[in-house]
């Protein structure tokens, strides 16, 4: 059984939602202003859900994640093992 929210709980979730998208929106146009897209800036909502650098195949080498491509560790996981044996 899934409790019961109360109004002020639905409220305050939906708020927090809209509130989310706006924030991400913001900083897309902030990073398409500084490399001059123009085409995300009309557009900015088209690019909610995916990344302003991939380029939309998902096939492509260079941005998918290396370990499905090349079976090798993501950038981030490789600098966390540098982290734990510089330590
Ligand atoms: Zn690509």
């Amino acid at each position: 059984m899934v409790p019961m929210m109360s109004n002020e709980d639905v409220k305050v979730k939906h708020s927090k939602r809209i509130h989310q998208k706006k924030t991400t929106i913001e900083n897309k146009i902030k990073l398409a202003k500084a490399y001059n897209w123009t085409d995300v800036m009309k557009q900015p909502h088209r690019y909610l859900k995916c990344s302003l650098f991939s380029c939309g195949n998902k096939n492509c080498v260079f941005c998918a994640n290396p370990r499905k491509i090349w079976k090798e560790d993501t950038i981030q996981e490789k600098r966390q093992k540098q982290k734990v044996n510089d330590d």
